[in-house]
């Protein structure tokens, strides 16, 4: 299969291809781990995870047009080599987020889609082409749900996991061996908190994932808000600590509220902003006050006029120029999920950290 792949990759052969569900996406000699790729797709969200069995998780698409879904599709086919997206969630309906959904559609095989479905009192909605979008299956996500991956059923090598933490505003239980476990009381931290003006669009309702394999922890909250990230810290932490955090809702201060920073303490964050979106002040002064983080990665420079300063070091942002090539940033955990390696090809840099453990 995997050298037929190599040996007629034509637009038959991917048709070909497309009827079997194993993906080829790593060399098969080489032990690999899992992958993360934050795809560029100008201050909206597209992050695509590639199990080391080659299935790939895409948590949102972008927006909507041929420019968000080229750029996953490219990654997806060109440096991951897949040929589908096994498992695509929505975190929710907002157009930088499900936006490029029928579009990759339109490129590519989808096979499972998870959204949050039609719910009651729902703020928004998506629009009919991703209503009609094609896919195997389409499932409403719930707190305390996995993906069903393969890798859950390998018997060897570190467990790789991806849980719905949170959505519609539901929390999940803290999940145990025996899917029960005892959440840690956070009064210190919570004592910080100061709630924000109620937020009544669908950011609320936003899917939470937390992604393990082994010891890695990634967390992913799509565009949850300050007043509901509050309610999976406290009174008790129910996430537990994390290695790498994608920077809520683009690094917008609407959300990154500080009690979930200082509950998670994360190694490593990376902010899906755009040239002129997200980055905020005092989102960035939240980050600069977290002593766990090592390092902060941009997608983009933030270009506004007086924000030079909110900046990280060149080297950490994919893109400097706003007119972009639409670089992305890719994470490596070694196979045996003890580190990871976190690199922007573009500009060469790569710098690697130990996974915390807990
Ligand atoms: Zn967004």
């Amino acid at each position: 299969m995997r050298q037929f792949w190599k040996a007629v990759a034509t637009p038959l052969a991917i048709l070909v291809a497309g009827i079997f569900t194993a993906a080829p996406s790593h060399a098969a000699d080489e032990a690999r781990g899992l992958d993360i790729y934050w795809v560029d797709v100008e201050g909206g969200a597209a992050t695509l995870m590639v199990t080391p069995e080659g299935e790939t998780i895409l948590v949102d698409t972008g927006n909507p047009g041929r420019r968000d879904a080229g750029r996953i599709f490219k990654v997806a086919t060109e440096v991951v080599r897949a040929r589908q997206i096994d498992h695509l969630v929505v975190t929710h309906y907002h157009r930088d987020h499900f936006g490029g959904a029928a579009d990759l559609a339109a490129l590519m095989p989808i096979r499972s889609l998870y959204d949050n479905g039609e719910f009651a009192g729902m703020p928004e909605k998506p629009d009919a082409a991703y209503g009609a979008l094609r896919c195997d299956r389409r499932v409403v996500i719930n707190p305390g749900d996995k993906l069903d991956l393969r890798r859950d059923k390998a018997s060897d090598g570190p467990k790789l996991e991806i849980r719905c933490l949170a959505t519609r505003q539901q929390i999940a239980k803290p999940a145990g061996d025996n899917g029960e476990g005892a959440a840690a009381a956070n009064e210190t931290v919570c004592k910080r908190h100061a709630a924000k003006d109620r937020d009544g669009s669908d950011n609320a309702n936003s899917v939470v994932l937390l992604v393990s394999y082994g010891d890695f922890r990634f967390f992913d909250a799509g565009d949850l808000t300050w007043n509901v990230e509050h309610k999976l810290v406290c009174p008790e932490n129910l996430v537990g600590k994390v290695d790498v955090y994608q920077t809520t809702h683009h690094g917008l201060e609407a959300s990154n509220n500080p009690v979930v920073l200082s509950s998670l303490e994360p190694t490593v964050a990376i902010m899906n902003n755009g040239a002129r979106k997200g980055c905020d002040g005092q989102t960035v002064a939240t980050l600069r006050e977290t002593k766990s983080l090592l390092a902060v990665y941009q997608l983009h420079k933030n270009v506004r006029d007086g924000q030079a300063a909110l900046n990280v070091d060149d080297e950490y942002i994919a893109n400097a120029a706003e007119k972009c090539d639409g670089n992305y940033v890719r994470l490596r955990v070694a196979a045996d999920g003890k580190s990871y390696t976190v690199s922007i090809p573009a500009n060469g840099h790569e710098r690697s950290f130990k996974t915390k453990g807990n």
